[in-house]
């Protein structure tokens, strides 16, 4: 496989040197999707949604374009149900604040599965403490599986929301989202997906999911940072109270109150990010352009090689399935005796860039009784020649540690 050198697409791969394995937390960014936020700001910069002359014509038109290709990349209906954030946090937060905690009251259950990034477990603790209702964790096994008899006993009559991520920061493992998204509708819970790990790595399809509601991030799919998604269906955003009051999303203000604008611009208070929306975009067509295909097949070829470079290392434990197919990419391990920031600093004195720590998914680490690792995270303009310098590095961490082997 790898015929095509994809880093030749990537400005500062090509100034860089380094091996940059730490695409799960951003990803690099292509020229096309730097050019075209440039392009925004020499050609298109006004503010936009608001004037009528023919600059502020241009940057809504290329900011309406983003939502339309937004909207077509998730497959949903409609550019109403697609709303711009600033990234995952953002939108998730919108459906805690604007959904939960006008949906939710006492006695209520907001499932979530443990393995969630702090993103999508922190809001709804909120929503929680401000409702009276209770989050429910689902306990997942060692390899990311969340069992029939967990998904029945947390997901029941009590279950308001359900929020679940597609694919884990930390395991890799994919969710059944569709079959999750149907226990969850048997019960009148609505289901909320975190998409900020999925989004950069497989196709998505809100309805054949049928998700209520769905979030990623634009920098992690080599779009610009600052700019965010979230999907809703058309009926329940209709029904929701802004999240954010100010400019540009109202019909109307008196003294005493306001009309709210029409969707998706009732959720988007204040000034938009028109030139990041321009980069989402060019990130999309670029994915568009190589395919799915192609990219899933890539990654799994480098997870499966890194997997299995690792698993002849003594005292190197991957954490989660030992099916390179459910890593989506994510490689997180540990080394015997070996905090993994001193992991990460022999990495770092290699070129290699990984990611150390608890990535903000605590709840699980804690869990799985693992508390720290190492993430390796893979996308597919990596190279196998990158994925065995990795190997090689970890190999050498214990005796550069100072251990016999
Ligand atoms: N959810 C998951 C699964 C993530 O991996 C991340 C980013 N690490 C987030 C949410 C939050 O994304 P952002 O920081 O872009 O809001």
């Amino acid at each position: 496989m790898i015929e095509k050198n994809y880093k030749e697409d990537f400005p500062l791969l090509q100034t860089n040197k380094t091996i940059y394995i730490d695409n799960a937390a951003t990803a690099q960014k292509p020229a096309v999707v730097i050019e075209a936020e440039k392009r925004f700001y020499e050609e298109s910069n006004a503010n936009p949604l608001r004037g009528f002359y023919p600059l502020s014509l241009a940057a809504t038109e290329a900011y309406e374009d983003a939502r339309k290709v937004v909207r077509d990349f998730i497959h949903a209906d409609s550019e109403k149900e697609i709303i711009f954030t600033r990234n995952t946090t953002e939108s998730l937060n919108l459906v805690a604040y604007s959904y939960a905690c006008s949906h939710l009251k006492a006695g209520d259950e907001i499932a979530v599965s443990i393995m969630e990034h702090h993103s999508n477990i922190l809001p709804w603790q909120m929503a929680a403490r401000m409702t009276g209702a209770t989050v429910r964790y689902l306990n997942c096994e060692k390899d990311g599986t969340l069992t029939d008899e967990t998904l029945a006993a947390g997901i029941n009559e009590k279950t308001k929301l359900v929020a679940i991520g597609q694919v884990s920061n930390v395991l890799g493992c994919v969710n059944p989202i569709k079959k999750i998204s149907k226990l969850a509708h048997a019960v009148g819970a609505v289901i909320v997906v975190d998409a900020a790990q999925s989004a950069p790595h497989m196709p998505i399809d809100v309805k054949d999911l049928d998700a209520d509601f769905l979030a990623f991030s634009g920098h992690k799919l080599m779009g610009p940072m600052g700019i965010g998604v979230l999907y809703g269906k058309e009926a329940l955003l209709e029904e929701m109270p802004p999240f954010m009051t100010g400019g540009e999303m109202i019909q109307s203000v008196t003294t005493e109150g306001a009309v709210w604008a029409e969707l998706p611009h009732k959720f988007e208070a204040g000034t938009v990010n028109a030139a990041g929306a321009a980069g989402l975009a060019a990130a999309i067509s670029y994915i568009n352009k190589i395919g799915f295909e192609t990219i899933e097949q890539r990654e799994l070829e480098l997870t499966r090689h890194a997997m299995e470079g690792l698993a002849k290392i003594p005292h190197v434990h991957v954490i989660g399935s030992e099916d390179p197919a459910n890593h989506t990419g994510i490689v997180a391990f540990t080394i015997d005796n070996v905090h993994p920031h001193d992991v990460s600093e022999i990495m770092a004195a290699d070129g290699i860039d990984v990611r150390a720590g608890h990535h903000c998914a605590q709840p699980l680490l804690t869990y799985l009784k693992v508390y720290n690792t190492t993430r390796a995270s893979f996308m597919f303009y990596n190279t196998i020649e990158e994925i065995d310098a990795f190997v090689e590095t970890v190999a050498n961490v214990r005796r550069r540690m100072g251990y016999g082997e």
